[in-house]
């Protein structure tokens, strides 16, 4: 073969090389998804865990299978006390700053007390010193806290207003959890998912389809939102898909009304998975709409009471299956709605926003005063 030959023949590989790597390059571009096989590798964010016991199965499993964890503290009554709570959490952080952070919260007792929202706001400012990143208020508000005179205490209250305004001086998200999903208000067998309708049977106090003399989901929803349109500053952390999780046309309405919120995922895959085996293009079309918007998250939890071991394989297990459904188009069961639910295989770029991007931006790229 000539020299000019050969030369020609090389220059030919090198273009068909370039051409193939441009197909490879533009193809991950253009969205080609993660494999199963990328689950440990591609840097995730689970922002939604409860870390209440000092045995590190769920964090350490969380360093095997890629995560970094938001913890976050709750004044739930089958939870640790608070100071427990907030111990465990320093005592996690301080050992692996990188990859554990937490949310604080703060105790309702005492809140028609005069005193009670600086006090709030003094605990608040220590611990965001300590290291908090987020705070979190629950269902307690609007679904068990009352007055002297016996009414239910609103998010809307103006109780809360100087713990909101600390909130957003010391510019950490608020983390929320307001009202139930909408199977709550349903009788058991109209529920959309076993999860809720076994979690339901086990707490009949929260099943508020048996409590008609309670507040109803849309009372919740619409109070929840009122208080959002008088706090346009705060960033808020709209847990468990805002409690919207059965309707993402909804939770859609909701993120372009309320643009400093975004939402996790935390305990509601599966009335996602419920929509998307019946709806799989809109759900998918919300997924990347929305892609800025949405925080992974399980609810996976670890008490002091559980076995390390079942808290590892539960956890593995949950976000696995989790990367299956959002990250690939591969099939699995999911026995609490009964279906065979085929994966979304959403954009890498998109999993990582959802996965890790959106949550380092909402928790820890925040200029902090107290610095
Ligand atoms: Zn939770």
């Amino acid at each position: 073969m000539c020299l000019v030959r050969m030369r020609r023949l090389e220059k030919f590989r090198l273009y068909l090389g370039l051409a193939l790597l441009g197909a490879v390059g533009s193809a991950y571009a253009t969205g080609q998804p993660y494999r199963l096989s990328d689950f440990q590798t591609v840097a995730k964010f689970d922002a939604h865990v409860h870390a209440n016991t000092q045995d590190s199965a769920l964090v350490d499993q969380a360093r095997a299978d890629g995560f970094e964890l938001l913890s976050i503290n709750v004044d739930y009554p089958d939870f640790p006390s608070l100071a427990i709570q907030a111990q465990i959490a320093k005592d996690f952080r301080a050992k692996d700053i990188a990859h554990f952070h937490y949310a604080t919260t703060f105790s309702m007792q005492g809140w028609t007390q005069p005193g009670w929202a600086n006090d709030v706001n003094a605990q608040l400012k220590a611990a965001v010193s300590d290291g908090a990143v987020a705070v979190k208020i629950w269902k307690n508000v609007g679904m068990v806290e009352r007055d002297e005179k016996g009414q239910l205490l609103s998010i809307e209250n103006p109780v809360f207003d100087p713990v909101i305004a600390e909130i957003e001086h010391l510019n950490i998200p608020l983390i929320a959890h307001q009202g139930e999903p909408h199977n709550c208000w349903l009788p058991l067998a109209q529920m959309t998912t076993d999860n809720d309708r076994s979690y339901f049977a086990e707490h009949p106090h929260y099943h508020m389809y048996l409590h008609p003399e309670m507040p109803s989901y849309e009372a919740l929803m619409a109070a929840r939102d009122r208080f959002l349109g008088r706090h346009p500053q705060l960033t808020f952390d709209g847990a468990h898909m805002a409690s919207l999780e059965w309707d993402v046309d909804l939770l859609a309405h909701f993120l372009d009304t309320y643009p400093n919120a975004v939402v996790d995922m935390a305990a509601r895959m599966t009335q996602l998975q419920y929509q998307s085996v019946r709806h799989y293009p809109r759900v998918r079309r919300f997924l990347l709409k929305y892609q800025d918007r949405i925080l992974y998250g399980t609810d996976l939890t670890a008490n002091p009471e559980d076995k390390p071991t079942q808290v590892s394989r539960d956890a593995h297990s949950m976000w696995r299956s989790d990367w299956i459904y959002l990250a690939t188009p591969a099939k699995q069961w999911v026995a609490p709605i009964h279906s065979q639910v085929k994966g979304l295989a959403l954009p890498r770029s998109v999993i990582n926003k959802i996965y890790h991007d959106n949550a380092i931006r909402t928790f820890l790229q925040r200029p902090s005063p107290l610095k």
